[in-house]
């Protein structure tokens, strides 16, 4: 882009804090930490739930930015940068894009709809490469910022634009309408994601079709409900299984063996086409695409020859363990450059290792020169601390000396053939490359043998939990998070990195070897534990790991180690039993406590806390207030007598909800990050985080009369088809469970589990399920969920989390 500053002071009707607006803009920017930003970016501070981009601008200025767009001046940074108010900065990104939008001619797809945006995209970018440049949505952007920083990717090489807008209230379209003004609209389905963010299924549709005012054309699925909705002036291009009056009518669908033929008549002529898939929700976006290509005038023989090549979308970036402790991060679908900045930025924020190689192919659809394109790659390599370039292909071969420490392979073969003399050990390698370069053979080689039970656990899931639960704070009040347990059964480090990543600014372990093996692998985040034995005193201190101290006894033995080690100031955490009667001094010890403290330098009282027993429960709301109270009492006489200004917490993640008065500096949230709450109204704010996933390992159909396992608990009143799962309790299903009274979901729909768990199997009946021998099943997530399998089992969701066993490897993804 090259835009100058006073044509986008005008654009913003914005006022401008300095004269020199004659600067050319070349980069927007809303992150801090991108690699791009220069004296040439304009950096929009973006005010979210979450974050405030203002705060970044002062260490902007220092790296060279110069150029901001703010809803105020930060203290003290009058007249160092171009300043441009406006009044709210989020809008004026929206504005901005939509002017840059204007700038550009060429046809665009935009793609809307509760499901399958991204799919479609994807698809359509595949089905339409060989003969347009084009410029789309990177993965899933489709917010009220992802919408305008996609659009701004665009230049002057692109002539197509694949777009998705995704909305979850009202008045959200009608913002990003402008950004997109697709020439051609494509209506996915609706479906019931973000009902709670409108008054009716009707309001959402329309909302939904404010991208399309201006659009040439509608392809839809016609149904009665959008057309009724549809302004008579728009062009209809729609598809049907049921009503021939629609342009394109879906005769017959015919399925078998993984593949999908569609029969349809067009223009009074029939076809076929045959995509490699057989699911529904597959088939209605591959004929969304269908339709596109109809419509754009593609031959049957052209539709026919791409769409059967379409491939599985990997939504999701995917962590997976390699071969010799490796973590792989697996993109091996896509190598434009903006997905390639969003795998690099998910690659740096895995601090597992120091080491990362990133794996890449030659690059495509970028609009830019070679040249100027692998300078901007080796830019990024270096911003993101990659040690190690493997590129491969043609082009990026001829541009290796960009970078510092490369290898370069003509094609994929070659590097195969060739991968046992190079290192790969104990780091991080990303595997970026395009589809025609068929990466996923080298993820096959690089992964370590796949386990079939697996707990995968949703990293952005859990950042939005984390998010839901700032949002609920005072804004100077610090978040520890609890990933005792392993992280709740979660995953201890992966889950620490991503809070670092995220800025918390504690992590709360149990024991000291939770906090020594986080340290040993790289966590920089100052962790309290909160039951050392007197035993790990040393270790504690050697490891930087600030203890609780809860008893005189704890103190003394302590302090004793501390002084022998001549050490000052070290940070203790004093716990107060203010009625859980677990832990903590008693008011009666308060006094001891302030006198030995009065008398030594070895420690330092970094936080004051206390913990409370009832904070999910309405009946002990007394009891709870109580507790407060004591606890204010008691860590106020403590700071008086030691004149001393410690971080006080009380609240866990209920008290967090219950009690916001008692937020005091600090809160320890543990259960609700990972997506389960006490309160059924809060859980529906939250999103599910483990989903705990095996295979069927085998089939069999049963007669009348026959029994299934030990003890021949169960018997078939009728032929029943019997699924065996490799999942037992061993593993952490609790035999409970089993005997009918659980279930497992395979292809999303129940299937019970037939007498008695067995310690490494169980099994289920899928009589009524059409399923075949290592189909997916789903032992809980979204359904079952925990809560539900806790009641039945009459237990809490945190037994059932820390019961799964360590032998169930978790793979992470976002
Ligand atoms: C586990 C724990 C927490 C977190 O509790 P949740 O109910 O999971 O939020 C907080 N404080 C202490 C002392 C704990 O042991």
């Amino acid at each position: 882009m090259n835009i100058l500053l006073k044509n986008i002071i005008s654009v913003l009707s914005a006022s401008c804090s300095s004269e020199s607006s004659d600067i050319m803009i070349e980069h927007v920017s809303i992150d801090s930490r991108s690699s791009h930003n220069g004296a040439h970016t304009l950096f929009f501070s973006i005010i979210g739930p979450n974050n405030d981009g203002h705060i970044y601008v002062k260490d902007l200025i220092a790296d060279g930015v110069g150029n901001f767009v703010v809803n105020y001046i930060p203290k003290g940074l009058e007249g160092k940068a171009n300043f441009l108010l406006v009044e709210n900065t989020l809008a004026a990104l929206q504005q901005f894009a939509a002017y840059y939008r204007s700038l550009f001619h060429f046809p665009v797809i935009g793609i809307t709809g509760s499901n399958g945006k991204t799919i479609v995209k994807e698809w359509m970018n595949f089905l339409l490469s060989p003969d347009f440049n084009i410029i789309r949505s990177p993965k899933s952007f489709n917010s009220q910022v992802g919408v305008p920083l996609s659009i701004l990717g665009s230049n002057e090489k692109h002539n197509l634009g694949i777009f998705e807008a995704g909305i979850s209230t009202v008045t959200e379209m009608e913002k990003l309408e402008p950004i997109v003004k697709p020439t051609i609209g494509v209506l996915t389905n609706i479906g019931t994601s973000h009902d709670e963010g409108f008054e009716s299924t009707n309001q959402k549709i329309e909302e939904k079709l404010k991208l399309f005012k201006n659009a040439g054309v509608l392809i839809y699925k016609k149904v009665k409900t959008v057309d009724g909705l549809l302004p008579a002036t728009i062009k209809k291009f729609s598809w049907s299984f049921e009503d021939n009056s629609a342009e394109v009518f879906i005769s017959k669908i015919e399925t078998k063996s993984q593949k999908s033929k569609i029969y349809y008549s067009y223009k009074g002529q029939c076809h076929d086409v045959q995509i490699p898939f057989e699911d529904m929700a597959s088939i209605e976006n591959a004929i969304s695409c269908l339709l596109v290509m109809l419509y754009m005038e593609y031959d049957n023989a052209t539709i026919c020859a791409r769409m059967s090549l379409l491939y599985p979308v990997e939504m999701r970036l995917v962590v997976k363990n390699g071969i010799n402790n490796c973590s792989l991060i697996d993109d091996s679908y896509s190598s434009d450059f903006q997905s390639l900045k969003i795998a690099l930025d998910f690659l740096e924020s895995q601090n597992k290792f120091q080491k990362k190689t990133l794996i890449l192919s030659d690059i495509f659809q970028s609009g830019l020169t070679d040249e100027v394109l692998y300078n901007q790659v080796a830019k990024l390599v270096v911003a993101n601390h990659i040690q190690r370039v493997i590129g491969i292909g043609q082009t990026i071969a001829a541009f290796k000396d960009l970078f510092f420490n490369c290898i370069t392979y003509p094609n994929t073969a070659d590097f195969l053939d060739d991968f046992r003399n190079l290192d790969f050990s104990n780091e991080t390698v990303l595997v970026k490359g395009a589809r025609s370069f068929e990466f996923e053979e080298i993820v096959a080689v690089l992964e370590e043998k796949k386990h079939e039970t697996v707990l995968e656990i949703n990293l952005n899931a859990l950042s939005d939990n984390l998010n839901f639960f700032k949002a609920k704070l005072q804004p100077d009040v610090k978040i520890m998070v609890m990933v005792k347990a392993f992280g709740y059964g979660n995953g201890g480090l992966e889950i620490a990195s991503l809070l670092e990543h995220n800025q918390v600014d504690y992590l709360g372990v149990a024991f000291a070897d939770e906090g020594i093996s986080l340290k040993n692998d790289g966590i920089r985040l100052p962790i309290m534990v909160l039951n050392p034995e007197s035993t790990s005193f040393s270790s504690i201190i050697q490891y930087q790991l600030e203890p609780e101290i809860y008893s005189l006894r704890g103190l003394n033995n302590f302090l004793k180690i501390a002084e022998s080690k001549k050490i000052k100031n070290f940070p203790i955490h004093i716990k107060i039993d203010t009625g859980m009667h677990r832990l903590g001094f008693e008011r009666k010890d308060i006094p001891d406590l302030i006198r030995i403290l009065k008398t030594t330098d070895a420690v330092q009282v970094k936080s004051i806390l206390s913990h409370m027993a009832t904070s999910d429960d309405r009946t002990h709301y007394d009891f709870a207030k109580g507790q407060i109270q004591l606890f204010d009492e008691l860590s106020t006489q403590m700071m008086e007598a030691l004149q001393i200004n410690p971080i006080r917490h009380i609240l866990n993640t209920s008290g967090i909800s219950n009690f916001p008065e008692a937020q005091f500096n600090m809160v320890r949230l543990g259960i609700g990050i990972y997506g389960v709450s006490n309160d059924p109204e809060e859980q529906k704010f939250l999103e599910n985080v483990g989903t705990l996933k095996s295979i069927i390992s085998q089939i069999r159909t049963i007669p009348a009369g026959d029994s299934v396992g030990y003890g021949r608990r169960f018997m078939a009143v009728q032929e029943t088809k019997i699924a065996t799962i490799p999942i037992g309790y061993a593993d952490g299903i609790s035999r409970g469970w089993g005997n009918g009274v659980g279930y497992v979901k395979i292809k999303n729909q129940k299937a019970k589990i037939t007498g008695s768990i067995c310690m490494d199997m169980l099994m289920v009946d899928v009589t009524e399920v059409a399923c075949n021998e290592g189909d997916d099943v789903i032992i809980f997530g979204e359904d079952p969920t925990v809560v539900e399998i806790a009641v039945a089992l009459h237990t809490i969701p945190y037994e059932i989390l820390t019961s799964i066993s360590q032998r169930v490897k978790r793979v992470f993804y976002r």
